[in-house]
């Protein structure tokens, strides 16, 4: 089997301890042994890799990925690309998102129903480089919901499946069973993107969320649900929703609510594109800081910056993941929600980045095996060029990650550490 140690590296094992000088053993793709305070490990056989002062620690887990939406200007222009195309440029952000440290995403919606699906079998053949993917179906939506683009008086295919009733819901939740989907995508409330369902309105009902979920129960998939609105929140984890996206609007009973179920559900606010949209980053693209969706996405974000500081005091599991996969939120900048972690909801550098790793390996259902450095877990690792705690930022820059090493190989061969790491590991 094959050995690799790393030496003179700083651990950031992200189990919560503070980092320490150490080594670390991987016999084939899991981690074999942790050497801590100086204890040097077996060599025998392994081929070395001296890490000259880098912090070494899991890789980065994406809550909230959209490989397939292509950093699109508009939720309109994902319905034009062909299969084919698309096929390939999913590939190709996959790859983007191991290049950027990120070595397990939990999607939030394809963009078609086989995307996601394919993209992960193949990666897990071995055929492409990638993460380990948790695949979701494209966002069940209603008529008239996030996701429908179609118009009344000629055809456009869209990125959502429009559904109308319990049975429509339930028989396309079965179908993306069949093809093989992780995840299933719900959207019981609007977006202020969408002029016809906005970000507070709560447009699924009951009957519909609960028949996607007695289909995902019934067959061991997740469930995870875009729900801005207050409504949406209780609805959802009325029917037993595992992942609630955004939750921004929550008011009191919903924030009660999601304590209540703490232990099983996952919060995802997903500030990335509220906070980019908000300052006006979007202005390339026609939404500039003074555009209405600009102007509402600063109020809502203050809302989340009240709530999720609510839910973090009372023990709910938050996780960074800022729907990035639009023009101005790029795939490979996801590392950005860690930091919006920090600056924003006042968490901790540890904190938030245990977020976006122990929490990650949490809601891949792999918390046994995946996002901490600790004997028996898998071996997602990063070496960071410097101490990610002390700027978390240095997290969004691919040249600061010196080796990126996913289920024991390395994706990026080690590079060398710069003399700043070396001169403070001395
Ligand atoms: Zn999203």
């Amino acid at each position: 089997m094959d050995r690799t140690l790393f030496t003179n590296v700083t651990v950031l094992d992200c189990t919560g301890a503070a980092p320490y000088a150490g080594e670390v053993l991987v016999e084939g793709n899991r981690i074999k042994q942790v050497g801590k305070a100086g204890k040097a490990l077996a060599k025998q056989g392994a081929r070395i890799v001296d890490g000259g002062g880098a912090t070494l620690m899991p890789g980065l887990i994406e809550a909230h990925g959209h490989i397939s939406f292509c950093d699109t200007p508009t939720l309109e222009g994902l319905g034009d690309i062909p299969p084919e195309e698309h096929t390939l440029k999913t590939m190709k952000y996959a790859k983007v998102m191991l290049d950027h440290g990120f070595t397990a995403i939990f999607s939030a919606a394809a963009a078609k129903p086989r995307l996601d699906v394919v993209i992960r079998n193949a990666i897990e053949e071995g055929e492409i480089p990638g993460p380990r993917l948790r695949a979701a179906s494209p966002e069940l939506t209603v008529t008239g919901g996030l996701g429908d683009v179609r118009r009344a008086h000629i055809y456009r295919e869209t990125f959502a499946i429009c559904c109308d009733g319990p049975d429509e819901f339930r028989k396309t939740a079965r179908e993306m069973c069949r093809e093989g989907v992780d995840t299933l995508k719900i959207n019981p409330s609007g977006d202020e993107f969408i002029p016809f369902a906005r970000a507070h309105q709560t447009v699924m009902n009951d009957a519909e969320v609960a028949a996607v979920c007695e289909v995902g129960k019934s067959r061991g998939k997740m469930i995870a649900a875009h729900c801005r609105s207050a409504e949406s929140v209780k609805m959802a984890l009325r029917h037993g929703v595992d992942v609630l996206y955004h939750c921004t609007l929550s008011d009191a009973e919903a924030l009660d609510m999601l304590e209540a179920h703490k232990d099983r559900v996952f919060v995802a606010p997903a500030m990335g594109i509220m906070y980019a949209t908000a300052v006006g980053e979007g202005a390339g693209y026609g939404i500039d800081k003074n555009h209405a969706v600009a102007l509402y996405f600063k109020r809502e974000l203050d809302m989340c910056i009240q709530n999720m500081k609510k839910l973090k005091k009372r023990g709910v599991r938050i996780l960074p993941g800022g729907d990035y996969g639009f023009a101005w939120t790029p795939i490979g900048t996801n590392a950005r929600d860690i930091e919006h972690f920090i600056k924003l909801l006042g968490y901790e550098p540890m904190e938030a980045v245990m977020a976006a790793t122990k929490l990650g390996g949490e809601i891949m259902q792999m918390g046994h095996e995946l996002g901490q450095i600790k004997p028996g877990y898998l071996a997602d690792i990063l070496l960071v060029d410097g101490n990610p705690l002390s700027d978390v930022a240095m997290l969004r820059d691919k040249k600061r990650l010196l080796a990126i090493m996913k289920d024991g190989s390395f994706h990026k061969e080690p590079q060398k550490a710069s003399k700043a790491a070396r001169a403070a590991a001395e």
